[in-house]
């Protein structure tokens, strides 16, 4: 028998984004949380533009990636092909300064900002007929040696140069925490994020956004506050190697 794309037991990605988008309204529920407050960004690494074309057909307006130069093709594929909705492309990997200009102005945001000298570039490369670009700074909440963002106690200085550059808007945090595996566990990392984001606004900034919560950990995010779930793998199926 000839496979074909209705082959039982295969979910289609309209299906993984009601499946997703379920989840969410759920874990909303539970939190006594409005939904509509929690955008879904579906993180599109590794994956064909067919993939997020069958997305943007499915509603999804939002998709982050993480490598620019596999980025490029996608960003200019569903720009031209699109009629209503417009994509809005968020990156989420980590940042070469040789990359920022091509960041800057194929990108509406960026959630992995954690140097000042990358924030000064994006923030003059920003094409000048765009709007400022929206940023979140990553914190390494976990303090591991091996991943990317500031620890939380360089956080505000870094927001401060973050705020004062014109071709930036700082809009929050984001975070990519150890994986752990229970809902009380998963929690952690996130409340912590979010006492940090208070603790900023408390000192005079203005932070509504919480960049946190993926395929495996998305209820403990929303229990703690996410106001930007980045899911990849319960949207488009596991990731192409
Ligand atoms: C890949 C990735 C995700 C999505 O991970 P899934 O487990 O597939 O949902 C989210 N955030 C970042 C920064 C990623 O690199």
């Amino acid at each position: 028998m000839v496979p074909t794309s209705s082959t039982p037991n295969v979910k289609t990605i309209a299906e993984r984004l009601t499946d997703v988008r379920i989840r969410i309204e759920n874990a909303a529920a539970n939190a006594g949380r409005d939904a509509s407050e929690i955008g879904l960004i579906a993180v599109s690494k590794k994956q064909p533009t067919a993939a997020l074309e069958a997305a943007l057909t499915a509603g999804q307006c939002d998709f982050g990636e993480n490598y620019l130069q596999e980025a490029l093709p996608k960003t200019e594929a569903l720009t031209a092909t699109t009629q209503t909705v417009s994509p809005i492309w968020h990156f989420i990997g980590d940042i070469q300064s040789n990359k920022t200009a091509d960041i800057a102005a194929h990108f509406d945001w960026v959630h992995t900002l954690d140097r000042a000298k990358i924030a000064r570039r994006l923030s003059e490369q920003r094409p000048s007929n765009a709007l400022p670009l929206e940023v979140c700074i990553q914190v390494n909440i976990d303090q591991e040696a091996s991943k990317s963002g500031v620890s939380p106690d360089q956080c505000a200085e870094l927001a401060t140069i973050v705020a004062n550059l014109p071709g930036l808007r700082l809009r929050g945090l984001m975070t990519l925490p150890e994986p752990r595996n229970d809902f009380a566990a998963q929690r952690v990392p996130f409340a912590e994020l979010a006492r940090l984001r208070n603790e900023l606004n408390g000192a005079g900034h203005i932070l509504d956004v919480l960049s946190m919560g993926m395929s495996a950990d998305l209820e403990a995010a929303v229990a703690e506050g996410a106001t930007h779930l980045r899911i990849g793998s319960a949207v488009f199926g596991s990731r192409p190697e």
